[in-house]
């Protein structure tokens, strides 16, 4: 078991910018950064609002310009997932070991009860390491509809990530579900590759911000279905051929090659259930007093970034937290010694 000072989860905007301030303090840094290092940024394509790059920057960039910053200052970035926590004594402890029989694809798709099993189990066994102190910065990710035919075909013409997948639908017929700022962006990747995009949208006015759908309504290669949901992805066991969706109360079936679900986020606080306090959004709840904005329930636990902000959700401010966090663990440290 290894003892260590600070351990940051999380290696989106908030997790590095954490470590790059940490390490500069002269903290001794150990940042998770789970199996996908980066967050929700490797799936973007260019940030135009995040200040100091006025053309505009790629996610994935940005995001190896702040690990490359982090580590400049000696924060040890590990490749590792972090699969239980023990946060009701100090220090506190962390697993990366799995249950046995249960590989990490396996463990990732458990959930409930299940999960927390899993979890008590690890907890038995020693913990890989211990820290005075934690920031958790494990973000958010995509969430899904629940339809038949979804998860049967993820990977196989369901995607969460159109900046990643676009290139595969070439010359394709593809489908995009939201009316927020991801559905447009979604739409607008999928415009460099794939003949026809549609828009599916439940509502009457999408909710993005206006550039964006400026952009989007103003492309002929976009079209948008009011009013309608997606209720069914079919295929042939190997690939999606149609979808079934609802509009106007009447149920179409169309054809289909890709379907891009864009319908919002969910914090990755499963690991923190029953550790600390969540909000009825499993969000991580900042107790904010005078001394630390990024205070969790939990005294020396830390949050910062999209786990503890469902209402900003953008880089620059998860970045900003992740700052906040940074200064609160320095003084929190320095009141330890
Ligand atoms: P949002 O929560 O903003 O939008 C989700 C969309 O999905 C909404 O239109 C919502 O409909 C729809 N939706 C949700 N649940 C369902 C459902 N069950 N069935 C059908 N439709 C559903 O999420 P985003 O991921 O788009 O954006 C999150 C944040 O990230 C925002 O703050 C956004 O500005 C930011 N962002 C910024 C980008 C950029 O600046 N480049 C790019 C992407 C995101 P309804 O509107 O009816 O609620």
């Amino acid at each position: 078991m290894k003892k260590l000072n600070l351990a940051i989860i999380g290696s989106g905007p908030a997790g590095l910018t954490a470590g790059i301030y940490t390490s500069r303090a002269r903290i001794e840094t150990t940042l998770f950064s789970g199996m996908e290092i980066g967050g929700q940024l490797m799936y973007t394509t260019d940030i135009e609002n995040f200040p100091g790059f006025p053309e505009g920057k790629s996610g994935p960039l940005l995001m190896m310009d702040l690990q490359k910053q982090a580590a400049r200052f000696g924060t040890v970035i590990k490749y590792e997932q972090i699969t239980a926590v023990d946060f009701s004594k100090k220090p506190f402890a962390l697993w990366t070991t799995l249950p046995s029989g249960v590989d990490h694809k396996q463990f990732k798709s458990l959930s409930g009860e299940e999960l927390l099993a899993a979890m008590a189990e690890i907890r038995k066994t020693e913990p890989a390491y211990q820290a005075e102190a934690i920031i958790i910065a494990t973000g958010a990710s995509s969430i899904m509809l629940g339809v038949p035919g979804e998860k049967e075909y993820f990977g196989h013409g369901v995607s969460t990530c159109a900046v990643c997948d676009a290139a595969f639908y070439k010359d394709k017929n593809v489908y995009v579900i939201g009316g927020g700022d991801s559905a447009m962006e979604d739409a607008m990747a999928l415009t460099k590759f794939a003949t026809s995009i549609n828009i599916l949208y439940r509502g009457e006015a999408f909710r993005a911000s206006k550039i964006m759908q400026e952009r989007v309504l103003a492309n002929p290669k976009i079209k948008v279905i009011w009013k309608s949901n997606l209720k069914e992805v079919l295929g042939d066991g190997k690939a999606v051929k149609s979808i079934k969706v609802e509009v106007d109360d009447q149920i179409q079936e169309l054809p289909a090659d890709g379907v891009f679900l864009a319908i919002g986020h969910k914090p990755t606080t499963s690991l923190f259930t029953n550790q600390l306090t969540l909000d009825k959004g499993q969000y991580i709840e900042l107790i904010a007093h005078e001394t630390y904005a990024t205070a969790t329930s939990v005294n020396g636990v830390f949050a910062a970034g999209d786990v503890a902000d469902h209402r900003y959700r953008q880089a620059i401010v998860s970045a900003g937290m992740g700052t906040q966090a940074a200064l609160d663990v320095e003084h929190y440290l320095a009141n330890l010694a």
